[in-house]
């Protein structure tokens, strides 16, 4: 099968689809791996790099895409993308269509077969594909947030670890999912003090396992919350209900119970943000103040380290991506309801549920 590599388009995304090393895996079982000159050089990967994976460059998106029998992305298509589809064609990337009516109509009517990353599932009830992106979030969350913290910032001037003599930062994450464990993770590397909150009490408990004793772990309602807000000097927002907008945990009047220069991290701000005052926020102006709290709410995190997260994905789509090039997309998806359930879009038809009821589209 021909794979093809377009350079990502929306603004400020720097990863790329496929990686050297997994256009190599394809190479050796006998694929061609057509990639646009310059897709990896916001990753870190040269065409060099691909060529010397053997990897074919070609000059424009255009000659991808008119080349290729499946089109491997990060993000969904754009509209001059979506152009170049053509029926038969295999879409496999990002593609969030319920917010999206236009690229629905797109993709619907390009014939192509598109198959989303977000709606892939595994064995255990996870969304795999979804899964190595709330990793990086989580593991940036700290990190961005103690930059947030320094002075200069508009932070309290607290040092995550403190030094001998001076406490560390205190640090309540909301949320303890894979966004919060790799949150807590970093968090208690940095020597902060943690706590995580989440709603379920299994979750709680296998955290409280792991960590062994080195974070407490906390039942999230309201009280709890209200509770801690007075010690925190950062809060990172980290929660999910499937389907849903994030749930408002931290009111505007609540920021007055913290003290002055604190720092709300809003991880669920991509689901509408769990803090009221969260707006989306963007890597080039990513903080901003409300009553004297410093809030960072950028809406993809992982763009800001684009190779490793290039590569985290690239590590969970490849299997995938070899499948859809060794089988078909009908043998493949017959095989594996797992990545049948990232099916949305089949030749000239909607094919995923959740997007039919948010548009109103028959499926
Ligand atoms: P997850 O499903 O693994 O974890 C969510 C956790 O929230 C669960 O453990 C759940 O029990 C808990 N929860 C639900 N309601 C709660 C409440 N009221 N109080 C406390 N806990 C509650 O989800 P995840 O992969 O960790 O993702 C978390 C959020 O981060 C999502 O909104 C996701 O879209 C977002 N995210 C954002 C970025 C970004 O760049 N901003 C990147 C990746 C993920």
């Amino acid at each position: 099968m021909k794979i093809g590599c377009p350079t990502e388009i929306k603004s400020q995304e720097f990863r790329v689809g496929v990686t050297p090393n997994a256009a190599m895996e394809a190479v050796a079982r006998g694929h061609e791996v057509l990639v646009q000159s310059g897709a990896g050089i916001g990753a870190g990967f040269t065409d060099d790099d691909y060529t010397a994976a053997g990897a074919k460059i070609l000059g424009s998106a255009k000659e991808v895409f008119d080349a290729a029998d499946m089109i491997v992305k990060v993000k969904e298509p754009q509209a001059g993308e979506r152009k170049m589809l053509r029926e038969g064609q295999i879409l496999f990337t990002f593609l969030h269509l319920a917010p999206d009516p236009d690229q629905t109509h797109d993709l619907i009517a390009s014939g192509a077969t598109c198959i989303a990353y977000e709606t892939v599932t595994d064995g255990k009830g996870g969304l795999p594909l979804l899964a190595p992106m709330s990793e990086v979030a989580g593991r940036l969350a700290p990190q961005t947030g103690s930059w947030a913290l320094q002075k200069a910032n508009g932070g309290s001037g607290v040092l995550m670890g403190g030094v001998p003599g001076v406490r560390p930062a205190n640090v309540a994450i909301i949320g303890g999912g894979v966004v919060g464990a790799a949150a807590a993770r970093v968090a208690v590397g940095m020597g902060a003090n943690v706590t995580v909150l989440d709603r379920s009490v299994p979750r709680l408990s296998y955290l409280d396992d792991v960590f062994m004793g080195r974070l407490t772990t906390q039942y999230s309602d309201k009280g709890a919350v209200e509770e801690l807000l007075p010690r925190m000097d950062m809060v990172v927002g980290a929660v999910l209900i499937p389907g849903a907008a994030a749930p408002k945990l931290v009111s505007r009047e609540q920021l007055s119970l913290m003290k002055p220069g604190s720092v709300l991290v809003d991880v669920a701000i991509d689901q509408g943000g769990c803090f009221e005052t969260s707006k989306a926020t963007t890597h080039q102006d990513p903080i901003y103040e409300v009553d004297g709290i410093v809030h960072y709410c950028v809406a993809n995190m992982p763009g800001a380290v684009a190779r490793t997260s290039t590569i985290a994905l690239g590590n969970a789509t490849m299997p995938h991506m070899l499948a859809l090039a060794d089988k078909g997309w009908k043998k493949a998806c017959a095989d594996d309801p797992h990545l049948l359930a990232g099916l949305n879009v089949h030749a000239g038809q909607l094919t995923y549920e959740a997007v039919g009821e948010a548009l109103g589209i028959d499926w």
